[in-house]
């Protein structure tokens, strides 16, 4: 079986995880720290505030900003279930923008929902591609509207001259699956000394100093052993990246002119994909549907996930929620029944890639 996600971790990480053992400082201490420095340092902020998970990141974030009952955050449909979920915790309401080909929020969509509730602007870069943020930044000046970026897929990534993370509130996850992980964890990134404040005391129970309690906070904390695992990973991601990006380019070729299959877009000039995933659709003019694609791709050996297969506020748990407005949005349920995700990462063997191109020319042959 070729797995749609492989995790191998070095000697580095081993190494610095023992330190972190017998160091006995296992909670949230230097190593946090470090790890801090240089995920903020990869995606040219000042300040990156680590937590403990992806979702915590968006909730911390959204809370950071001071949202009111009855505030609207307007985000992406077509994404990971957290997104929506943090919404929900921070007491905000959701609404839902169409997506565009690139499968990113589409900034003319969020435009037309904008009212007198509307906080916050939160895209989702989806699958390691960055939206428009240059629209989203626009849109959000405009309207004197915040930007939190759910960047849980895109570390790393690029829109132009800046990285994901430095346009707004920049959320990332570094969950198991995820390009850089830590098992567990989050980051939140942002060049404001006062909100990175605000997160780090929300982060540690409101606490400024020691039972100095300066506002109702939590625990968002990492660990040390999680940081040490992430640390040399950073050192390393630009090799990732790249040959993330590598493989994504035989996939293409290997792909191109097959009836019945969309390709990824092609990054915009000057917008790194850093492929957390390489996503196809399977369309009505292809000789199955996708989910049967799916059934004998895997069949075949070859792994691939479905991410992801309804939009989200469509699920039953949502729908009488006066937190979650059913917009909609034809683009995203379109895409959710056509996407299928072929594995690309950095372990992929050159006979892994033809292999997945045999496959997949084989289902739809
Ligand atoms: C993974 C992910 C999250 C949540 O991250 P966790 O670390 O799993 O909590 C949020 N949004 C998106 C788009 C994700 O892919």
């Amino acid at each position: 079986m070729i797995p749609v996600t492989t995790v191998r971790l070095g000697e580095e990480e081993e190494r610095l995880v023992l330190e972190v053992l017998r160091s006995g400082q296992l909670a949230q201490g230097a190593y946090v720290e470090q790890f801090e420095t240089d995920f903020a340092r990869l995606h040219g902020v000042r300040h990156g505030i680590a937590v403990n998970n992806g979702t915590t990141a968006l909730v911390a974030a959204l809370q950071a900003l001071r949202l009111q009952p009855g505030d609207e955050v307007i985000t992406s449909p077509f994404t990971f279930v957290a997104t929506l979920n943090a919404i929900l915790e921070a007491g905000a309401i959701a609404r839902f923008a169409d997506i565009g080909p690139d499968f990113n929020v589409d900034s003319d969509s969020m435009a037309a929902l904008v009212n007198e509730r509307t906080k916050v602007l939160l895209p989702v870069h989806l699958y390691g591609y960055m939206a428009d943020m240059d629209a989203v930044m626009a849109l959000a000046a405009n309207h004197g509207l915040h930007v939190v970026e759910d960047a849980a897929q895109a570390v790393g990534a690029r829109c132009g001259d800046q990285a994901a993370g430095s346009f707004g509130l920049g959320c990332f996850s570094l969950y198991a699956t995820k390009n850089v992980t830590t098992g567990e964890g989050g980051m939140i990134t942002t060049d404001d000394d006062v909100i990175a404040d605000r997160l780090r005391v929300l982060r540690n129970q409101g606490m400024r100093r020691r039972y100095e309690y300066v506002t109702a906070g939590h625990n968002y904390r990492m660990t040390n052993i999680q940081a040490a695992i992430g640390i040399p990973q950073l050192a390393r991601y630009q090799a990732v990246i790249v040959a993330r990006q590598g493989n994504a380019a035989v996939l293409r070729e290997g792909l191109a002119d097959v009836p019945g299959l969309e390709l990824p877009q092609v990054p915009a000039a000057g917008r790194t994909h850093v492929y957390h995933q390489f996503t196809i659709r399977i369309t009505p003019k292809a000789p199955v549907s996708r989910d049967q694609f799916v059934e004998e791709l895997t069949r075949l050996g070859i792994g691939c996930g479905v991410y992801y297969p309804a939009v989200v506020h469509s699920y039953d748990c949502y729908r009488d929620l006066s937190g979650v407005v059913p917009d909609v949005v034809p683009n995203a349920v379109a895409a959710a029944a056509e996407a299928v995700s072929l594995p690309v990462h950095q372990y992929l063997s050159e006979a892994d890639l033809l292999e997945i191109i045999a496959g997949v020319r084989e289902v739809l042959g």
